[in-house]
């Protein structure tokens, strides 16, 4: 079967032309993947733009200054492809338009705006998405931008000169690193986003521990607000006003409003475009025409957790997928492209945070049976000097146990638990498997329970019943609600909205037992978790019938409704020290 992936067959004595549109992240890998099995295919590589295989991920770290030699983000080029490769790697040609019953495309070469056609046996197409320009008054104003190539941060470059107020629209991974960054260049920054939180992918108690560190870092949130005109003055832009009237001061303003996929170039040539708007492919990438494949930005992937097809517009899947298509363009084998799951990582300042898969708000809209086990933690051994403060929300399936997605955010070790997680869903593990991971371990490194085996364990607690978790936000005005900790703690962090929340320490509770009604429901909490389910066993075996442990407990409650509440009334800690020290076993 030619579809079939046969060891034998990964090097091909055929000579296929290999057309490949766009020459970064999927096309470059295609190109390459192609020549390394196929040494007599005919391969060429079209790219609109000056560059090819450029390193677009490491285009803010340019701009902010970390990355100092503005050169070491083109991987490859031209003559690279021609001399090691011997791939055609045409710059500033663009494809046009493809002709499927001839197999042929046209392209416009723009240094000359001569028009040739090229004929394929096999096309790749990676042309990737274009950013998002809202369409408001004064968005084509020198001074405005967006970043996706070379060009983009050469033109951002010249203005920094210049610029001292930066207004970032947008606050996904590009606006976070941005603003980041332009600030590390001593620009005052005010970062705006439409939704009520940054990342709004991220569910709202793991966003807000990046909100605290970004403003302790001197960045200005206007959050709940999107773009409603950018304002002109002297040729350039002076400042940008937001949906409820308020205007900020900006002589650079960079929109980072997501993306759209570049698909027009095949919706025009009858090939199927998918529900999320990306080109519809198949196990090989192929499209809806056989020797027509499509990888990256503007392509659709089956998406781990749901199995929907939809766009993930992420650089790893793009150069892997790249890689996978080029391989069966050039010999007609490969093996089947594995399902996505959206793994995704961003630093903002001191902080990291990401994602894999869904979060708790995604996975319920998905109407997925959905639960959730926080824990706050830290990234290795308490004790050991240098421990930092670590979240994780593991998010799993009722019944099942089935992991459906992860989040962490933190002073350290977010991508090594990302990670972790990413290689479980990829192998289709359940909250079992995670509890039974045998992680390295030594006091520099982590814990001897980490804190996924942690998350993994109260997950089982939470699904044997023996510590049923209830969310950080819910409403708990209705229930019997226990504070477990100390006094002096309810002082630096009271319980948000829960002020019937009776406190009785936990080495105190056997003996305060007849102040609580066990006939009520009740919710016990403590600072970060583990108090609480302590409280709660004791509770359960002396009568309380329907009980519940605050998940993440008043930590993660404050993060979950800190800005819902208002804000500024409550107080603000950072990621607070674990209960360590009370017991590591649950
Ligand atoms: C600033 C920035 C930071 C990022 N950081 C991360 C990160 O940290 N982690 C991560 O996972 N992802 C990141 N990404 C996303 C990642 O870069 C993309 O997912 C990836 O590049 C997609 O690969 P692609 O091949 O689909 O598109 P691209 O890499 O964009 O390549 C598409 C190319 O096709 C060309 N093209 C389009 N149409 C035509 C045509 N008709 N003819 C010829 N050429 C054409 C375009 O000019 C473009 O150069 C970042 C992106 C940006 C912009």
């Amino acid at each position: 079967m030619e579809t079939m992936f046969q060891p034998s067959s990964v090097q091909a004595e055929t000579e296929p032309t290999i057309l490949i549109v766009g020459g970064v992240a999927g096309g470059a890998s295609a190109a390459a993947r192609a020549r390394r099995v196929n040494e007599r295919a005919r391969i060429i590589l079209f790219e609109r733009d000056a560059h090819v295989s450029f390193a677009n991920c490491g285009l803010p770290y340019v701009i902010g200054g970390e990355i100092t030699e503005r050169d070491k983000l083109l991987i490859a080029t031209p003559e690279l492809f021609r001399e090691r490769f011997r791939i055609e790697a045409r710059i500033r040609h663009e494809v046009i338009a493809i002709d499927r019953v001839a197999k042929r495309v046209t392209v416009k070469d723009h240094a000359t705006d001569r028009l040739y056609d090229e004929s394929y046996d096999k096309l790749i197409l990676s042309p990737g998405a274009t950013p998002i320009v809202p369409a408001v008054a004064g968005v084509t104003a020198p001074g405005v931008f967006t970043l996706r190539n070379i060009e983009d941060m050469d033109r951002i470059m010249t203005g920094l000169a210049q610029a001292r107020q930066a207004v970032v629209v947008g606050a996904g991974y590009i606006g976070l690193e941005m603003a980041e960054q332009l600030s590390h260049r001593g620009l005052e920054v005010t970062l705006v986003e439409l939704q009520s939180q940054i990342m709004p992918f991220f569910d709202p108690e793991i966003a807000e521990p990046l909100h605290r560190e970004i403003e302790r870092n001197g960045v200005r949130l206007e959050l709940g607000r999107g773009l409603a005109s950018i304002e002109t003055a002297g040729g350039g832009v002076s400042g940008v006003v937001l949906s409820d009237g308020k205007r900020l001061a900006a002589d650079l303003v960079l929109l980072s409003v997501g993306v759209r996929p570049n698909v027009s170039l095949a919706a025009d040539a009858g090939l199927r475009i998918g529900a999320s708007g990306g080109i519809a492919t198949d196990d090989f990438m192929r499209t809806s025409d056989p020797d027509i494949y499509a990888v990256g930005d503007a392509a659709e992937y089956v998406f781990g957790p749901t199995g929907e097809h939809l766009r993930v517009p992420l650089a790893g899947i793009a150069n892997r997928t790249g890689r996978l298509a080029g391989q069966h363009a050039a010999t007609g084998s490969a093996r089947p492209a594995p399902a996505a799951w959206g793994t995704a990582v961003v630093r903002a300042f001191g902080y990291a945070a990401g994602i894999v898969g869904l979060s708790l708000r995604a996975a319920r809209a998905a109407g997925l049976p959905a639960r959730a086990a926080h824990v706050v933690s830290y990234h290795h051994a308490s004790y050991y000097p240098g421990a930092a403060p670590l979240a994780v929300k593991l998010v799993y399936e009722d019944g099942t146990g089935r992991v459906l997605g992860a989040q962490c955010v933190g002073a350290a070790g977010v991508d090594k638990r990302l990670d972790v997680i990413a290689t479980l869903m990829h192998l289709r593990g359940c909250i079992d498997d995670l509890a039974g991971l045998d992680l390295a371990y030594a006091p520099p490194f982590g814990s001897a329970k980490d804190p996924l085996h942690m998350a993994a364990f109260a997950a089982q607690n939470d699904l044997d019943g023996l510590s049923r978790l209830i969310q950080p936000a819910e409403d708990l005005s209705a229930y019997q609600v226990v504070d477990v900790r100390e006094p002096a703690e309810l002082l630096e962090l009271p319980l948000s909205q829960a002020p019937h929340a009776k406190n009785i320490r936990l080495d105190e509770l056997r003996d305060r037992l007849h102040e609580l009604d066990p006939s009520r429901p009740t919710v016990v909490s403590c600072r970060s978790g583990q108090r609480a389910y302590f409280a709660l066993r004791i509770l359960a075996q002396n009568g309380f019938g329907e009980l519940y442990n605050l998940s993440g407990a008043a930590a993660m409650r404050d993060f979950a409704l800190y800005r819902k509440s208002g804000a500024a009334t409550e107080t603000q800690v950072e990621l607070p020290r674990p209960e360590h020290l009370v017991d590591r076993a649950r």
